[in-house]
């Protein structure tokens, strides 16, 4: 059949109505923002802007109460309450507040944190810092040939303190098991913690069912700003988690000499919170979960096979390794062949990749000599981009 794959999400994007043409294959670094995101954006600037949690003026009062309910529509979005969703910078600032909050007031000497292999640098080097800086055992797992996550239990012992890992690889797109794994650290008594940082704009999350202490996404990732994600912590372990900053918001009595702070999430949210950021974010699931109610994720998954079967396709270019269940990402390189030129070369055929390490050097040193090029969609992909690849690949005077 030669009906030609359209995205019914493309034209909800400005920035396609612009350059219809452009072939954005970086989602996995940042995904286009839709018009629903950037008006609700606006219109909270326009209406109802006030400085939240403060002002006993009715504007302020309105402007909480809708911060308030964008963190319960985002804390929805992946099965938990608002009283367990602290909104962050990010990814990077979740795994941060987790290291210095959660891991190192319990960490000794002579402990260990478990991670794998693939993971990105957000969900690395947070741990690593605090386990050098305590005297602790850092412990990698490696992975199996199809990329996900291999033998994880057996790093785990009587001193491990948390494991962290990713739901999906930002490199290899591959889906970690996450549940069974989260599961197996419950029974331990271990702490886990996930990424899903890729996981989230792909595959529907419940909290609950993972089964994890904690979890963290990017707003900019699933279709929302930048500068703003949600970090889930369960309730239990959240209420014994000292503030990660200190600050206006976050504190109850300020003395002289000490000084009381709020429990729960409001107490991992000192200053000014990223109100532009929690609307837009909002915003973004719902835009979202509308597509996942409108085939969002089949139509994904058979662009994917085309994009698949257009690299495969191209014999100087090898795919990283990985399993078949996967978010739509894909890496592919070549040693003689350096990736940054390979996207200098694509980018002059209107095609955005990603060339690097992808932020996860000891994977990609691991199944690379000189980084690979990464390709992911979004809602807005469509088959004409797979269309202009394989042509610029065709095209492309570096071959070897
Ligand atoms: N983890 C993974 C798996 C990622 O892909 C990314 C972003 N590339 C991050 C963490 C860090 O996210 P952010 O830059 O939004 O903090």
């Amino acid at each position: 059949n030669n009906e030609v794959i359209m995205s019914q999400w493309r034209e909800q994007f400005s920035v396609f109505r612009q350059r219809p043409d452009w072939a954005y294959f970086d989602n996995a670094a940042s995904c286009q923002v839709p018009d629903v995101v950037l008006e609700a954006i606006c219109d909270y600037q326009h209406h109802y802007h006030a400085n939240v949690h403060r002002g006993s003026y009715e504007q302020s009062q309105h402007a909480t109460a809708l911060y308030e309910s964008w963190r319960a529509k985002v804390a929805g979005f992946v099965g938990a309450t608002s009283d367990s969703l602290i909104f962050t910078r990010g990814t990077t600032e979740s795994m941060n507040l987790l290291a210095e909050s959660l891991l190192r007031p319990r960490l000794q000497r002579g402990d260990n944190v478990v991670v794998t292999l693939s993971e990105h640098h957000a969900n690395w080097l947070p741990w690593q810092r605090v386990c050098e800086q305590v005297g602790a055992e850092f412990r990698v797992a490696d992975l199996k040939d199809d990329g996900t996550v291999d033998n994880l239990m057996q790093l785990v012992d009587e001193r491990t303190c948390l494991v962290s890992l990713n739901h999906a690889s930002n490199v290899l797109g591959v889906i970690n098991p996450v549940a069974e794994i989260c599961h197996q650290l419950r029974e331990q008594g271990v702490l886990s913690v996930v990424d899903a940082a890729q996981s989230a704009a792909h595959m529907a999350i419940d909290v609950n069912q993972l089964g994890c202490d904690a979890l963290a996404f990017s707003g900019h990732k699933l279709y929302g700003p930048t500068g703003i994600g949600g970090l889930y912590v369960r309730h239990d372990v959240l209420a014994a988690m000292p503030p990660y900053q200190v600050g206006g918001g976050m504190v109850d009595k300020v003395y002289q000499q000490d000084s009381t702070f709020h429990s729960g999430v409001q107490g991992f949210e000192a200053g000014t919170p990223n109100l532009v950021g929690a609307a837009g974010l909002a915003t973004a699931v719902e835009f979202l979960q509308d597509a996942r109610a409108n085939g969002s994720s089949e139509y994904l998954r058979g662009l994917f096979k085309q994009l698949e079967a257009v690299l495969a396709d191209v014999s100087w270019l090898t795919a990283l390794p990985h399993s078949g269940g996967r978010v739509p990402v894909i890496s592919v390189h070549n040693p003689a062949v350096h990736p940054r030129e390979l996207a200098i070369c694509l980018d002059q055929d209107g095609v955005s990749a990603r060339a690097g390490r992808h932020c996860a050097q000891p994977l990609t040193d691991k199944l690379t000599s000189n980084g690979c090029l990464r390709f992911s969609l979004g809602l807005h992909s469509n088959e004409a981009d797979i269309e202009r690849l394989a042509r610029g690949l065709r095209e492309c005077k570096l071959k070897p």
